[in-house]
């Protein structure tokens, strides 16, 4: 609701490429808007810019983000409406470019911070694991050669987030710690369980898991009990 308030203000002019993004009809299909440039994101990025979370929860009902192809600008004004003609001015305001980078080091955090290695289980497959979901419902990962990918509804959000815009694309594969990843919770989950802290260190992992499944596979078992 904050999120999409924030998107659409009727007293400021968006960027074409907001609007672009805006008019992915319908309104949960924004899925740039609605996984990146949020609302969330944006009070982990100001918690960074030394905000108290007191300032941020004041301000959070009076951001404007608008996204511009290579930045993003956030605007909080120093006066609001109270109620009728009545303007309030507020602790702190704000009038500047972010860094698209900015947001997806914010998402990654925010995930990191969920997630929960301890609700990763083996599968019967070494390049799979589970991930226990609540109520019953379980996600799948699939762990390829240098990457991840969740059967989760987020994970196709974020990923088609990223497919709404290239540029954010482009910072996602620079990301010295994601490099390409979909920073998906479940995803950052299977990190911690295969005791990884970037791409770099899941590729080193991943390497080691398929030498030694196919090793396994190569060793005739039969053999190895008869000596
Ligand atoms: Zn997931």
């Amino acid at each position: 609701m904050n999120t999409a308030k924030a998107h659409c203000r009727t007293d400021r002019k968006y960027s074409g490429f907001h609007t672009r993004l805006r008019s992915y009809e319908p309104n949960q299909e924004n899925f740039a808007l609605k996984h990146l440039y949020n609302i969330e994101n944006t009070k982990e990025i100001l918690a960074k810019l030394g905000w108290t979370r007191e300032e941020i929860k004041e301000a959070k009902n009076h951001i404007s983000i608008d996204v511009w192809p290579y930045i993003v600008r956030f605007h909080i004004p120093k006066w609001v409406p109270i109620s009728g003609t009545a303007l309030y001015k507020q602790t702190k305001s704000i009038s500047r470019f972010i860094s698209k980078k900015d947001f997806i080091s914010a998402l990654m955090e925010r995930n990191m911070s969920q997630a929960d290695l301890s609700l990763i289980e083996e599968t019967d497959e070494w390049y799979i694991l589970k991930y226990k979901g609540s109520q019953a419902e379980d996600h799948r990962l699939l762990l390829e050669d240098g990457n991840i990918t969740c059967s989760c509804h987020a994970y196709n959000g974020i990923s088609q987030a990223f497919h709404q815009d290239q540029y954010a694309l482009k910072c996602l594969m620079k990301d010295p710690i994601l490099a390409g990843q979909i920073p998906d919770k479940h995803i950052l989950s299977a990190w911690q369980y295969l005791k990884c802290h970037c791409m770099e260190s899941y590729s080193w992992v991943w390497k080691k898991i398929q030498d030694a499944a196919i090793h396994y596979l190569n060793t005739d078992w039969d053999e190895v009990s008869d000596e």
